[in-house]
């Protein structure tokens, strides 16, 4: 089917509705077709080239068009394409994902239960230590702790873990039993105050909601490492360490969502790592294939394992397509990949030191409050006074201008209200780093003059 661009917006319009989109908003306006991708590059239907700083949807990290993950896709589609894990069975592709990733993840997590997606890991990782608890004798445990402008996904018990009003507002969400806690935020919440007493005093949050609810309610306290969707929220250093002496204190069960943060973006292979946090669970999907095939993985540590395996009896819980064998397949040469290349280092050492030097320059720009970053995940918060950070009226869609500019000139911006986030391929180059900036400088200038005008 080969159609004009003007053609397939309209077929586009007539029958597909896209995820998080105001269908009619987009209709009037036409979607961008994306036909093919190389590199750190997309190429739409009109033949424009545009750095894609976000990776996908932080996912593609090592790049577009690796013809090693498409060799392995049809290598193993030939082989077996598909089968179950249900029936007592296994196949290679699984068992041998399952020992690499217990290989590269934290010493103490040795078990993996697979998904098809990030936000399947939340539903299993919401009903595990729910069994995990009840397997011991403790089923009245259930709840769980979240944060507000937490993401964990899209299905009910996703996006009812995280902390988002607008889809808490449609369909009758959180379901019982999850309940929020304050964000790390700094730059949005924290004005005033020091970082270190910020971080301390948001983490002391789960302390007294656990005392609250009482110890004997409470499961596990669940976040994303770094907020990726809410905005690439760091947290100041003293808060994971602190979240962790209140888990380990009321011992409460951690999980660490590392959906985006896993396999190398910050620079470690899990962002756990280089937070310094132990979880009883790690929730992982998006970078495990590079995005090529949908896949999901729950890590899962021995103390939980040993309950689930000696105590917890069936657990009543699976997916048609944990563990399919193609996305095994392409996950394993995936991690191939990121080991022959040395990326994690790489973006330890010199591309992610490159990209936040050069990022951080952005900060001199009249209409940037802040900028922040780790390995290569970025963020800088449009603001109209610099001196006082006040943002501009909502009305004025100061990050939604500025993310239009951004694609019309050829980069891939992500705007979360004004605060602009980039996520880009693990494989940029320094070349393209500069190019990624200076294109953000120049949509800045061109944002600027529109909300003067
Ligand atoms: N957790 C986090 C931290 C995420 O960022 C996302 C997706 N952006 C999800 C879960 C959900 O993943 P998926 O879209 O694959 O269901």
């Amino acid at each position: 089917m080969q159609q004009t661009t003007r053609e397939w917006q309209q077929l586009d319009a007539s029958h597909h509705l896209h995820p998080f989109t105001d269908f009619q908003a987009l209709n009037k306006k036409g979607s961008r077709i994306i036909t093919k991708a190389s590199g750190v590059y997309l190429e739409d239907s009109d033949g424009q080239r545009i750095l894609d700083g976000m990776a996908g949807l932080w996912c593609v990290n090592m790049g577009y068009g690796r013809q090693e993950l498409v060799n392995a896709a049809t290598q193993q589609m030939q082989q077996l394409p598909y089968y179950n894990l249900f029936f007592q069975t296994a196949h290679p592709p699984v068992i041998e994902l399952a020992t690499l990733l217990t290989e590269i993840t934290p010493p103490h997590l040795n078990q993996v239960f697979f998904t098809g997606s990030g936000s399947e890991c939340n539903d299993t990782v919401l009903r595990m230590v729910r069994h995990y608890w009840a397997s011991k004798g403790q089923p009245e445990k259930q709840v769980i702790i979240s944060r507000h402008n937490a993401y964990h996904g899209s299905t009910v018990a996703g996006a009812s873990l995280g902390g988002m009003k607008g889809m808490h507002a449609q369909g009758g969400l959180p379901i019982p039993g999850i309940v929020h806690i304050d964000q790390p935020y700094h730059f949005g919440e924290g004005q005033g105050i020091s970082p270190h007493e910020f971080g301390l005093e948001r983490a002391r949050q789960l302390e007294q909601k656990i005392l609250e609810l009482g110890v004997d309610k409470v499961a596990a306290f669940i976040g994303e490492p770094i907020q990726g969707a809410g905005g690439v929220i760091i947290p100041p250093d003293s808060y994971w360490p602190e979240i962790q002496r209140i888990c380990d204190h009321y011992g409460i069960l951690l999980i660490a969502d590392e959906v985006i943060c896993g396999f190398g973006r910050t620079g470690h292979w899990f962002a756990s790592e280089g937070f310094g946090i132990k979880p009883d669970l790690m929730c992982l999907a998006k970078g495990i294939t590079s995005g090529y095939l949908p896949l999901g993985a729950v890590m899962v540590s021995d103390r939980v394992a040993k309950v689930l395996v000696e105590e917890g009896g069936e657990f009543n819980h699976g997916f048609t397509y944990s563990g399919h064998p193609v996305a095994c397949a392409v996950a394993i040469a995936n991690i191939k990949l990121m080991q022959s290349e040395s990326i994690v280092k790489r973006v330890n050492e010199t591309i992610g030191p490159y990209l936040q030097r050069r990022w951080r320059e952005l900060a001199d720009h009249p209409l940037v409050g802040e900028t922040r970053g780790k390995g290569l995940v970025a963020a800088l918060e449009i603001v109209q006074d610099k001196r006082t950070n006040q943002r501009f009226p909502t009305a004025a869609n100061a990050g939604m201008t500025c993310r239009e500019f951004c694609f019309n000139n050829g980069l891939v911006m992500r705007a979360v209200g004004d605060t602009m986030i980039i996520s880009p391929p693990l494989v940029i180059t320094e070349e393209q780093v500069d190019e990624l900036v200076s294109l953000a400088r120049r949509s800045l200038d061109l944002t600027a003059q529109t909300l003067k005008g």
